[in-house]
This record gives C-alpha cells, sequence and structure tokens, in this order.
C-alpha cells in the first residue's frame, strides 16, 4: 500500500525530533468509556497509534473516565475490543483517569495552596450567570476572595462528604474578565454522589475534564497530545494548569478537524438515542457508524485504515462522503472476497430439454482478480432458480436478460432460451419459466459464436441452501441528518435501510463458511455471514461504485487554471 501523505502533525513531530526537543514520541487514544467507538473514532485511533509506530515512539490507551453517571465496563470492554480489531496494540500502557484520582486531589490541593484555586459556593446556575458572554465580561464570585486556610479546610471536607452534591465546587483563579470563556475561573472539581464503575463509591466529588486531562497526559510523558478542534478554546487552560502547578513534563496539545461523514451521524448521544428508542437493534446494528456495527456488517480492519488514510488529517472542518467509506472496503473485499453465486428473490427455471436426473459439475472462478484463490464446481440441473428481477415478460427497450423468446448465458453454464411462461391461475404472478439449453455452448460460448448480452446468475433447485439475506442501506436519507434547522434527526431515518430477504437460494459451497466470513454474490454485492444455523448473510455494501465514478468524472474534467 502506498504511504500515506503526510500532514500538519507529522511536520510539527519532525521538527521536535529534529530539534531534539523529543527523542521519541509518545501519543494516547483517550476514550470516554460512554458509548461504542465510531468510525470518527477511528480516524483518532489510526492518527495517535499511527505516528507512535510511524516514528518508533508509543501510544497509550487511556480511559478519560471522570464523569461517572454515564459510563460503564460494557464501554469499556467493548471499546478495547475494537482498538484491538482494528489492529493496534497498546501493549502494557492500559491507563484509566480514575487511577489518578489521589494524584489529581493532590495537585488541587497544591493549587489551592498556591493561591490558585479557590472554593466556590455559588450554584450552577449562578456560576453559569455570573460568567459573561462573548462581549461582556465575567463578575468575580462573592467567594473568589476566600483565603488559602478556608479553601484548603473546605476543599478537604468536600471530599471527606461533608456537603450535599452541588453546594461548593472548586475552581481555578485565572480571569474573570479573559476573552476565551474558558479561563473565567473553570471549575476543577464538583460534588457528586454517583457510583464509578472502578472506584466505587470511594470518592463524591470529581474532577472536570480540563483538569483531568492534561495532567493525564503529563503523568504518562505525552509528547503530543493530539484532539479535536473543539478543544481548540481549552488549550490555553491545558498550558494553564501544568504551568501552575510547573509540571517539568508538559504536552503539546495539537488540534485537528473531526470526521463528519454524509448521511451519518457522529455524536455518541444520539447514537445511544437510536440504540435506546430502538431505531436500531443495538449498537453493534450493521447500519450503525460504530465499528462493532461495521464488523458486523463486513467491513474490514484494513478498508477501514485505508480509509482513514486516504481523508488524511487537517485543521478545517468538512463532510466527507460516505462513497468514499464504501469505496475503501469494495477495494479490499474486490481483492480478497470469494465470487458466489446467489439468487435472492427465486425465480424457478426448468430446462426442458435436459436429462429429468442429470447433473454436471461445472468449474467457477473463485476470485478473478486472484488466481491463486483457484477454483469451485457448482452444480447444474434441469430445475434451477434465477433472479425475478431478471425476467421481464414485457421487456423494455435495452433489457437485455430473459424475456419470452429472448436467450441468456447462464454463468459457467450454458446459453437458455425461455420458450414459456407459467402463471399462477388465480394471481397471475409469473411461478415458473419454461427454458431450453443449447448443449454445444456449455462454458459460456457456442460454435457458431452467436453472442448474447447478459450473464445471469443461477443456483440449481436440489443442490442449493436456504439462506436470509439481510440487505442494509444508509440509515438516513439526507446527506446531514444532525445539521438541519428545526428538523429533528429522526425524521430522515431512511424506513428501507433493512430489507430483509428471508427465502433466498445460496451455492452448496457456502454451506460451510464461518460466521465473519465475506464474499461476493455475483452481480449483487459484498455480504458476510452474520450467522450460520440458519445461515444469514449481512450485506456489505452493493457493487456499484458511486465514488469510483466521481473519481472518474473529476479526472475526465478539464483541468482549469
Ligand atoms: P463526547 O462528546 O462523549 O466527548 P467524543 O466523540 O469526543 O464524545 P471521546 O470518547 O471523548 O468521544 O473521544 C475519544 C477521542 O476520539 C478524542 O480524542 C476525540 O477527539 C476523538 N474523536 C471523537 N470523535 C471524533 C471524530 N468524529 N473524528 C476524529 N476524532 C474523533
Ligand atoms: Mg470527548
Amino acid at each position: 500500500m502506498p504511504e500515506a501523505p503526510s500532514h500538519f502533525i507529522r511536520t510539527i513531530i519532525e521538527a521536535d525530533l529534529a530539534s531534539r526537543k523529543h527523542r521519541s514520541v509518545a501519543t494516547r487514544f483517550p476514550p470516554e468509556p460512554n458509548g461504542y467507538l465510531h468510525i470518527g473514532h477511528a480516524k483518532s485511533i489510526c492518527l495517535n497509534f499511527g505516528l507512535a509506530r510511524q516514528y518508533g515512539g508509543t501510544c497509550n490507551l487511556r480511559f478519560d473516565d471522570t464523569n461517572p453517571s454515564k459510563e460503564d465496563v460494557e464501554y469499556v470492554d467493548a471499546i478495547m475490543a475494537d482498538v484491538r480489531w482494528l489492529g493496534f496494540d497498546w501493549e502494557d500502557r492500559l491507563f484509566y483517569a480514575s487511577d489518578y484520582f489521589e494524584r489529581l486531589y493532590e495537585c488541587a490541593v497544591a493549587l489551592v495552596r498556591a493561591g490558585k484555586a479557590y472554593v466556590d459556593s455559588l450554584s450552577a446556575d449562578e456560576i453559569r450567570a455570573h460568567r459573561g458572554t462573548l462581549t461582556a465580561p465575567g463578575v468575580a464570585s462573592p467567594y473568589r476572595g476566600r483565603s488559602i486556610e478556608e479553601s484548603l479546610d473546605l476543599f478537604a471536607r468536600m471530599r471527606a462528604g461533608e456537603f450535599p452534591d452541588g453546594t461548593h465546587v472548586l475552581r481555578a483563579r485565572i480571569d474573570m474578565a479573559s476573552p476565551n470563556l474558558t479561563m473565567r475561573d473553570p471549575t476543577l472539581y464538583r460534588i457528586r454522589r454517583v457510583h464509578h464503575h472502578r472506584t466505587g463509591d470511594a470518592w463524591c466529588i470529581y474532577p472536570m475534564y480540563d483538569f483531568t486531562h492534561c495532567l493525564s497526559d503529563s503523568f504518562e510523558g505525552i509528547t503530543h497530545s493530539i484532539c479535536t478542534l473543539e478543544f481548540e478554546n481549552n488549550r490555553p487552560l491545558y498550558d494553564w494548569v501544568l504551568d501552575a502547578l510547573g509540571r517539568e513534563c508538559h504536552p503539546q496539545q495539537i488540534e485537528f478537524a473531526r470526521l463528519n461523514l454524509s448521511y451519518t451521524l457522529m455524536s455518541k448521544r444520539k447514537l445511544l438515542e437510536l440504540v435506546r428508542e430502538g431505531h436500531v437493534a443495538g449498537w453493534d446494528d450493521p447500519r450503525m457508524p460504530t465499528l462493532s456495527g461495521l464488523r458486523r456488517r463486513g467491513y474490514t480492519p484494513e478498508a477501514i485504515r485505508d480509509f482513514c488514510d486516504r481523508i488524511g488529517v487537517s485543521k478545517r472542518d468538512s463532510v466527507v462522503d460516505v462513497a468514499m467509506l464504501e469505496h475503501s472496503v469494495r477495494d479490499d473485499l474486490n481483492k480478497r472476497a470469494p465470487r458466489f453465486m446467489a439468487v435472492l428473490q427465486p425465480l424457478r427455471v426448468v430446462i426442458e430439454n435436459y436429462p429429468e436426473d442429470g447433473v454436471e459439475e461445472l468449474e467457477a472462478v473463485n476470485n478473478p482478480e486472484d488466481p491463486a484463490m483457484g477454483t469451485r464446481r457448482v452444480p447444474f440441473a434441469r430445475v434451477l432458480y434465477v433472479e425475478r428481477d431478471d425476467f421481464r415478460e414485457d421487456p423494455p427497450r435495452k433489457f437485455y436478460r430473459l424475456a419470452p423468446g429472448t436467450e441468456v448465458r447462464l454463468r459457467y453454464a450454458y446459453y437458455v432460451r425461455c420458450v414459456g411462461v407459467v402463471k399462477d391461475p388465480a394471481s397471475g404472478e409469473v411461478v415458473e419459466l419454461r427454458c431450453t439449453y443449447d448443449p454445444e455452448s456449455r462454458g459460456g460460448g457456442t460454435p457458431d459464436g452467436r453472442k448474447v448480452k447478459a450473464t445471469l446468475h443461477w443456483v440449481s433447485a436440489a443442490h442449493a441452501v436456504d439462506a436470509e439475506v439481510r440487505l442494509y442501506d444508509r440509515l438516513f436519507v439526507h446527506e446531514t441528518p444532525d445539521a438541519i434547522k428545526d428538523a429533528d434527526y429522526r425524521s430522515f431515518l431512511n424506513p428501507e435501510s433493512l430489507v430483509t430477504l428471508p427465502a433466498c437460494k445460496v451455492e452448496p459451497a457456502l454451506a460451510s463458511l464461518r460466521p465473519g466470513d465475506r464474499v461476493q454474490f455475483e452481480r449483487q454485492g459484498y455480504f458476510c455471514v452474520d450467522g450460520t444455523t440458519p445461515l444469514v448473510f449481512n450485506r456489505t455494501v452493493s457493487l456499484r461504485d458511486t465514488w469510483a465514478k466521481i473519481e472518474q468524472a473529476e479526472s475526465r474534467a478539464p483541468q482549469r487554471g
């Protein structure tokens, strides 16, 4: 695979290595265990672990677990499984911000001792009201002048559980008139009696993200603390905390644009709503942009890493076309997925001139992209199934597939001609086609060289295996489902995002697949085995590649300039 293009973060790292500011690179991936990882997180994982790998450094996995009311071990476990699945390894560097609670508390006490933090006894609403706006400075709390001794005493008693939730907070003493609202005496600690999934009930005060994150980075010796653009305003606070405490290890925070994907929601809160309200079957529903959903959908880690390389890293927010993600998975599966024939909506075909109990085995290519994948034998017999949609009783112009009187090629088999149509007398529905075959056309050509314009897939009725096929499509019909003013994203849910076909007929060779195996159904798309008893396939992606078309069109377009 060609190396991904360079970007501004690499430039910074290379300069730091060249100037000996750092001798090695240490990054971290810091998820909050309040949901499952999604494709946006994959960008951050590939970036952080990728940089460490590229420069021979290290990348830590750190759970940013300071908000226990929304966090859970279920998420911790799922996140670890997903990072590993994506192909990255934190070795022995698994950390939890909650493991630092005692050290963080000591740091907070040190700030109070240095006169750089104080206990405020305003309510949360009052603090908000005092904060001011972008155009108006904040107003100092009446408690801002509290003595060091009094704050130390109150903070100790906050920890000891003497006060109800919300009665006091610890705040940094910075600048109530700062043009950056984040710097107007931000809250560092609050009282919250919530059970923590790791520390249990040991604490009733919890540190805020801005205080915890920079210190956790510093404790771990991180060199480059990479985060998304919305933290740009928090960078002065990141630096302030580390400077105020005189931390020798002072990582550099670097922001990049988060990934947004068209037709996709990326907010964990909304993804949780989709799960809770039953719009999807769970976090790993194949329509979810979560890594566990993409995995069940049939995405490979290679395809996701390739996608993350292609989208690059920048400082400008944008929306990436989901077709690009689909292109990456097609590209990967095209090389590795074996081909099979599967009839999703079967229509019975009887070959009138084929022997009643005749069976022959025809040779089929497993993957035209990779001869090493070999061939297999596919049984052919007098009664077959073809795709209902490949027949039209009254064919429109340019419909070259089966119709009364027309001849087509059956893939790897023979030419067949439709000579009759059997209908259900009650409903008028076509229930069977009567065909004849040309014995001379075995393998797909005839001595007289006559041409047919269509090649159809098929399965032998007696040999076929039953399967259920789930056709997944985009979950939303709108490109930016959560960015439309006055519209609820739920109103853009795609009612056809899942179409279940319960009575498909597939090649017998498919019966031996294992869950998670990925295949191409010829002419249909890529599919992944979801279960084997009964046999269920999830469609990963159809064969139609809109992204490749866009790229081709762009390369054909006249050069401007
Ligand atoms: P929350 O609102 O719960 O904080 P989050 O999406 O920021 O949601 P985190 O668990 O804090 O979730 O994210 C872990 C890391 O992944 C962070 O460094 C974050 O910046 C990064 N990340 C999250 N979403 C994206 C995205 N869409 N693109 C790139 N990186 C992302
Ligand atoms: Mg976050």
